[in-house]
């Protein structure tokens, strides 16, 4: 997902609330201090994420839940100095900033680079395969499956919501290409809208990603919904 650039505003908030941190001994005790009595930057930070998260402000590694925290992608403790950087900052659901990832923030030891996918750089497709019909992901690379693992993707919840958006890509893209095809565009426009603000979005990604041409989207999916895919991936992704 796009990362918005910071605005000017948001940008000296940050910048003046580093200094605080810096002048307070530059440790987690002072980033949490600063942190904590920060309303006007945090307030500012949940705007932009609000516009980056997917879906109806999900949280951007479940793709589930509300995204109701602003999650420090390197932790606090971890890099006191990244607490106000924006490039460090995105949004998560409770489940996953405090159960799952709390301080984890794991690397690779030759490399040191972190193994956790970060959404607003990593591009998920390349770490991790979907197998939608089980709602199961597996892992690709060492960061798709440290991934897994650490945010817990496989949970029960998740699994199960995967499996029902399947289901509902299933039955509602062919009503959405049906009505493409009647010329009735503002049915057509509710229903992709439908489908664009339901949770779990990588499921639709990935019947897309599949149906890379007319025949290999008929022979995987079907006649009509293979058609619905390509007029999907052609027009809507
Ligand atoms: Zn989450």
């Amino acid at each position: 997902m796009a990362r918005p650039p910071a605005p000017r505003e948001l940008l000296e908030l940050l910048t003046s609330a580093t200094d605080r941190v810096v002048k307070k001994g530059a440790d987690s005790a002072a980033a949490d201090s600063v942190w904590d009595s920060s309303r006007a930057a945090k307030r500012e930070i949940r705007v932009l994420l609000h516009l980056m998260a997917p879906a109806i402000q999900r949280c951007m590694y479940c793709l589930d839940s509300q995204g109701t925290d602003i999650d420090h992608f390197q932790p606090k403790a971890l890099a006191p100095l990244r607490t106000f950087d924006w490039l460090n900052h995105l949004l998560a659901c409770s489940f996953c900033n405090s159960n799952a990832k709390r301080e984890a923030y794991p690397c690779d030891e030759e490399t040191g680079e972190c193994l956790l996918l970060d959404p607003s750089v990593d591009d998920p497709a390349d770490h991790l395969t979907l197998l939608p019909a089980s709602g199961k992901y597996d892992g690709l690379t060492a960061k798709g499956w440290k991934s897994i693992t650490v945010f817990d993707l496989n949970r029960e919840t998740l699994r199960r919501g995967r499996v029902r958006m399947y289901r509902l890509c299933r039955d509602l893209l062919p009503v959405w290409h049906g009505k493409v095809l009647r010329g009735d565009l503002k049915g057509a426009g509710d229903t992709a809208m439908t489908l664009r603000e339901e949770p779990f979005g990588d499921v639709l990604r990935t019947l897309c990603r599949r149906a890379r041409t007319p025949t290999v989207a008929e022979l995987t999916y079907g006649e009509e919904l293979g058609r619905a895919l390509v007029a999907w991936r052609r027009t809507q992704s």
